[in-house]
């Protein structure tokens, strides 16, 4: 079985989740199988052990993810949130929704500069919410070696959000 099919087979579509219309991508499945989430994890490692310093998650699915993989990879792991829930000094970021914007942060002294990032969320949509944790760590001096995403949600151009920034995402839709 490939990865892409274990993963497709651990993800759930919530229809009207978290609005009328919207259907949610919901990998709590695939997080609740130990085999399908080792598997995932074992992935990212395997394309990044020895290249990355630290990992970033962003709140709050990358943060499942991204603490799992930090741990396997023998790196640590830097929370990017939601505006005021960090507690010490922060930069911040503000980014277009679709309806309004959104703040993220990320504690100033998280990670020094020349720091080799990965980036990790469960799902990439129109990509704004990952170009702005990467201008973040870009901001801190740290150098963006890959964003990992379980899902791309293709056709909604969160790839060419990134720029140069290489994205892998382990399936599309
Ligand atoms: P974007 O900024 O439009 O790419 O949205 C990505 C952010 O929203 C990520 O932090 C995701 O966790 C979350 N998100 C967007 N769509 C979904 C979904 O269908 N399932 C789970 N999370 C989603």
């Amino acid at each position: 079985e490939s990865l892409a099919s274990l993963v497709a087979s651990r993800l759930r579509d919530i229809p009207d989740f978290p609005e009328r219309g919207v259907v949610f991508k919901d990998f709590t499945p695939l997080l609740a199988d130990h085999d399908a989430l080792a598997a995932v994890v074992e992935d990212v490692v395997a394309r990044f052990r020895g290249d990355v310093d630290v990992v970033v998650g962003i709140e709050a699915r990358g943060f499942m993810i991204g603490a799992a993989t930090a741990y396997a990879l023998g790196v640590g792991f830097v929370p990017v949130r939601k505006a005021g829930k960090l507690p010490a000094a922060t930069e911040s970021a503000n980014y277009a929704l679709e309806y309004g914007h959104a703040t993220i942060e990320i504690h100033s002294d998280a990670f020094t500069s020349g720091t080799r990032v990965l980036v990790m969320d469960d799902v990439l949509a129109t990509g704004g919410t990952a170009a702005a944790t990467c201008d973040l760590v870009e901001r801190l001096g740290g150098v963006v070696a890959g964003v990992d995403v379980v899902v791309e949600i293709a056709a909604l151009g969160g790839r060419e959000a990134l720029g140069a920034r290489p994205l892998h995402a382990l399936l599309q839709v």
